[in-house]
């Protein structure tokens, strides 16, 4: 089969490679229909996360066809329409009874990452009862891709570790996938007013589209003091969503007495955290890695079309333009890239 081989940092390429076979009872292969790219993969490319070893297909993200079925796995058969969770879960250890599947004790994220991942014509999942979900007939595909990292992702590390609430001041630091993402999300609990921050003009113009009440475009402003002048003490809840210090930083100069800052963003270093001025404002802080545990309920708001993640996706690409998809991803704001489709056509 045909899969994106991590060869190293800055390396990777559309290789032939053997198909995987089932190696345990509880696994599951799966024919990819379609996946996508994450900007964990261009970390992993970049060799910022080393546990990633050379020769490891990459991806955590896709639909499929399940093709086969280890012997004890008993809610899938040959045939099923299925969405692939980032996060592999047992659904008996400890963590997994505590719905903290990240931390499973036989799973967590190790698709394309410890195992070969879903940038390929197959992947083995393991623990499949608890990691797939089934498609319901008739559902867009492309919308439950969305499903797999990103959306869930924004709602329980950004939405819920946030505590958003009806009326709430909230304030998203970062308007790629993961941001856009929590911006669509916290919508679910009307919260008064929605402001966007990032330094792409036409990822802004979009997060207008999907519900933004302001947005600020923090290469041209000052955007912490914006949000202190426009608020009366700053916001309820601060999602940030991109890594990097003057982010995080963004978010404690804007967090009001008693509110949250939820940290959804991959950090590579530390942050200068301003205890000293923070201690006595009551407030909140949060991280995570996603549990996943909110898939079912997202995709009942997909199918009734409350929720529309489809409109995070900017490209399409066929599995033999693998490589040029992930230039076009690398490049986002000169392409205007949010989330690209990959399908196996
Ligand atoms: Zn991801
Ligand atoms: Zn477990």
């Amino acid at each position: 089969m045909k899969a994106l081989v991590y060869h190293g940092p800055g390396k990777k390429s559309w290789d032939s490679v053997p198909t995987p076979k089932i190696s345990k009872s509880t696994d599951v292969i799966v024919r990819m229909l379609k996946t996508t790219i994450c900007g964990t993969d261009l970390h992993i490319l970049k060799g910022d996360v080393p546990e990633v070893t050379s020769g490891r297909i990459l991806g955590h993200e896709g639909v499929g066809i399940v093709e086969e079925t280890g012997e004890t796995v008993s809610n899938f058969k040959k045939g099923d329409h299925v969405l692939i969770s980032c996060i592999t879960s047992c659904g008996k250890c400890e963590y997994c009874k505590r719905q903290m599947y990240s931390h499973c004790e036989d799973g967590g994220w190790i698709l394309g990452h410890l195992i070969d991942g879903t940038q390929a014509e197959y992947v083995r999942i393991p623990q499949a009862d608890n990691s797939l979900y089934p498609i319901p007939a008739g559902m867009d595909e492309e919308a439950l891709v969305m499903l797999s990292d990103i959306l869930p992702t924004g709602f329980e590390i950004g939405v819920l570790y946030g505590a958003v609430k009806p009326g709430d001041t909230v304030a998203i630091v970062g308007a790629g996938p993961i941001g856009m993402a929590a911006l669509l999300t916290a919508q679910f609990f009307s919260p008064g007013k929605i402001i966007m921050i990032d330094i792409d003009e036409s990822r802004l113009a979009l997060a207008r589209k999907f519900g933004a009440t302001e947005v600020i475009n923090s290469a041209k402003a000052d955007a912490a003091e914006q949000i202190m002048a426009s608020t009366k003490d700053g916001v309820d809840v601060a999602i940030e969503a991109v890594g990097v210090p003057q982010t995080f930083d963004i978010c404690q100069q804007i967090v009001r007495p008693g509110g949250h800052i939820a940290n959804v963003g991959v950090h590579g270093k530390s942050v200068d955290f301003q205890i000293q001025k923070l201690w006595a404002q009551n407030i909140t802080l949060t991280t995570g890695l996603v549990n996943t545990n909110t898939t079912s309920m997202l995709l009942k708001n997909v199918e009734s079309k409350k929720l529309k993640p489809e409109n995070l996706i900017t490209h399409r690409f066929t599995f033999d333009q693998f490589l040029h998809a992930y230039d076009v991803f690398s490049n986002a704001e000169k392409e205007h890239a949010l989330k690209v489709i990959i399908s196996n056509t």
